[in-house]
């Protein structure tokens, strides 16, 4: 089978201090951290068990993950794991890029996200000009925030036209958007619109549960990051049996990762195979050495 699972361990810190992050300036004593590193290790290596399923992966941490040395070891292995189609990690893309060297580039993917207020555009647009070079799938994000607009605007116009920049609509905003932000958001991000309005969702059927699944550091397998029911342990033998075709308790389902299992195959022809790594299909990224 086909499987997707979004891994999100005990990690909470990050490096960076964005305004409208609830994760910003959290610490963790050395206890929790090597928690964080053990749950990681002992995914990784259950991912390499599991031979049975072809596998994407990505990684949505609370904090910062590439800043710590044991993320960029799982992937490195986990981008050599056979059974494995893709990695793809959510970061802020502070980390030095070195590593990337020893993984598998074709079965990388990265969501680069970039913060106006903590970090410098010109750094940040090296590095990902970097990563594609290297053959790595790489998107670029930004938190729609008026104030950011000139800042998204630059970032567009100085990314090479091949690398997708995805805008997330700020939640909460403390004022509803204008007609004319919309109108650049919607330009510079065609698909802006699936983060913007919060998607009814109740009752209607979402491969959460069945195709794509979470895992938290315990091993606990829950639907979505939305759907708080825990429905099985990947670390129990008899995983697989939980996983069925669902519809959605949630009234609402609110951000792209989420509407993107509820709506995918509608999505499909915007983003093929890529809905997880978030590439749309027209957005390339050159043949890696390996
Ligand atoms: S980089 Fe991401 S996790 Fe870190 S403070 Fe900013 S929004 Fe939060
Ligand atoms: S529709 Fe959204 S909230 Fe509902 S189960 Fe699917 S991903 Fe979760």
């Amino acid at each position: 089978m086909n499987l997707s699972v979004l891994y999100r361990g005990p990690l909470t810190s990050c490096n960076y201090s964005c305004e409208y992050c609830p994760f910003a300036k959290r610490t963790e004593t050395k206890a929790q951290l090597r928690r964080d590193q053990q749950s990681l290790v002992r995914f990784t290596r259950w991912i390499e068990s599991q031979r049975q399923h072809a596998w994407k992966v990505l990684l949505t941490p609370w904090g910062e993950a590439l800043v710590r040395a044991w993320y960029r070891d799982a992937i490195v292995a986990l981008t050599q794991v056979r059974q494995l189609e893709s990695v793809a990690v959510q970061t802020n893309l502070s980390c030095g890029l070195d590593w990337i060297e020893d993984c598998r580039r074709n079965r990388l993917a990265l969501w680069a996200t970039f913060h106006p207020t903590e970090a410098d555009a010109g750094v940040f647009r090296r590095k990902v000009r970097r990563l594609h070079n290297l053959g790595v799938r790489v998107c670029v994000g930004m938190v729609g925030v008026p104030e950011f607009l000139e800042a998204i605007m630059t970032m567009r116009r100085e990314l090479p036209p091949e690398i997708y920049l995805w805008i997330n609509a700020q939640q909460p905003r403390a004022r509803p958007y204008t007609p004319d932000e919309l109108k650049q958001f919607r330009a510079i991000d065609p698909h802006f619109e699936l983060t913007l309005k919060r998607q009814p969702s109740r009752g209607l059927p979402c491969r959460t549960g069945k195709s794509v699944f979470c895992v938290d550091g315990r091993g606990d397998m829950r639907r979505c990051h939305f759907v708080h029911r825990v429905i099985g342990n990947i670390y129990d033998p008899t995983w697989e049996h939980c996983l069925h075709p669902r519809s959605c308790p949630n009234r609402f389902c609110d951000c792209f990762l989420g509407k993107a299992q509820l709506t995918a195959d509608s999505l499909h022809e915007v983003f093929g195979e890529n809905l997880l790594e978030r590439l749309p299909l027209g957005f390339s990224t050159p043949r890696p050495s390996r």
